[in-house]
């Protein structure tokens, strides 16, 4: 925690500001160690204020041992004493985590300041996702935690499935194994979409009934210390048909092929072409509708976006997901997920749950 308060405090002066106010529930965490769902961060050079209210003062003490509680009764009015005591000039704020609403809020308790002592608010975008994308040993123990629970809970789960059990009983045996298997939750709401609900990439669990010969699309994750874990499966739980076979056999070889070619230094974008190519040469190509994947840490979704058009450069030490997909109106999709780090220049892949056999189309 000491380690990642100094490589902030490294930046305060790249982003010309002379404390930083953290308020983002992840970046809050990460920075402070502490859990709590209310609060902020107000790092400067030399100072560390965690400022709380009652519910979690105490606790705050606890968790974040490098910084001084300060308890606050409304949400910004202990501002204005605090950074005149730490002589701040310019405070940089998250500008995508500050609503309109709180930014109004923070500028007029500053207004109370007297002009010649009154500091700015500087908006800053990106810093501490980007500290946030390389993760240390203690992240990196928690994530892979993550990922065998998901992986635990899936094979369990999914060798126990039947045609006529509903996509929201599946949704709920996975959530309970994964608690069972030490997850504090699940890291986002499980996605199981069967036949043609799987057309929908984010389609939510219903009382449909599984069927024997279509796509069922399972995409589900564990947190874990706060570290979330993301993985898909296709699965057909009866004989499979020639559609299901060569679709699948795509995004199969279109994911391979990614996680074979991405290398440190690469664009985003280019990344994310590697598996396009393959799935555009099968003749699905405008059936691949979303980017091939996304950073993944205290956040399910952060730095980097590996997209059509992102140009986020995938380096050393980053862990983000590879998760190709081909949807079909009327019939269904395919997505296959896992979560890689790039290690040794190359990518490495975390997840280890069993993937669908089908012979090659
Ligand atoms: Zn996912
Ligand atoms: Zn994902």
């Amino acid at each position: 925690m000491t380690a990642r308060l100094e490589r902030l405090r490294q930046l305060l002066g790249e982003l010309s500001v002379d404390a930083m106010l953290v308020s983002s529930p992840e970046n809050r965490r990460y920075l402070s160690g502490f859990t709590g769902s209310a609060g902020y961060l107000l790092i400067s050079k030399d100072d560390a204020v965690l400022a709380t209210d009652f519910r979690y003062v105490e606790q705050a003490g606890r968790q974040a041992p490098a910084f001084r509680v300060e308890r606050i009764a409304g949400d910004t009015d202990w501002l204005p004493n605090v950074a005149v005591s730490m002589k701040l000039k310019r405070i940089g704020f998250e500008a995508t985590s500050v609503t309109f609403s709180q930014h109004a809020a923070l500028a007029e308790v500053l207004e109370g300041i007297s002009a010649g002592e009154r500091p700015e608010l500087v908006p800053t975008k990106g810093l501490l996702v980007a500290l946030r994308a390389i993760k240390d040993s203690i992240e990196m123990e928690a994530t892979q935690r993550a990922i065998d629970i998901g992986d635990a809970a899936f094979e369990k789960v999914s060798a126990t499935l039947q045609p006529g059990m509903t996509e929201r009983y599946v949704a709920w045996e996975l959530e309970r194994s994964m608690r069972e298997l030490g997850a504090e939750s699940t890291s986002f709401d499980i996605i199981i979409a069967s036949g043609p609900n799987s057309a929908l990439p984010h389609h939510r669990p219903s009382d449909r009934e599984l069927r024997a010969t279509e796509p069922i699309v399972i995409d589900m994750g564990a947190r874990y210390q706060g570290y979330c874990s993301d993985l898909t499966r296709t699965l057909c739980l009866g004989p499979v048909d020639d559609t299901f076979r060569e679709v699948y056999s795509t995004v199969l070889r279109a994911q391979q092929y990614a996680m074979a070619e991405v290398t440190d230094g690469m664009q985003a974008n280019a990344a994310d072409g590697l598996a396009r190519t393959v799935i555009e040469e099968a003749g699905y190509g405008d059936k691949f509708g979303h980017g091939l994947g996304h950073g993944v840490g205290l956040a399910i979704h952060e730095f980097p976006s590996v997209g059509q058009r992102s140009s986020d450069v995938l380096t050393e030490g980053m862990v983000f997901t590879i998760e190709p997909g081909i949807y079909i109106s009327g019939w269904g999709g395919v997505r296959i997920e896992d979560i890689v780090i790039l290690e040794n220049g190359k990518a490495r892949c975390l997840s280890h749950a069993r993937k669908q056999a089908v012979d090659a189309a």
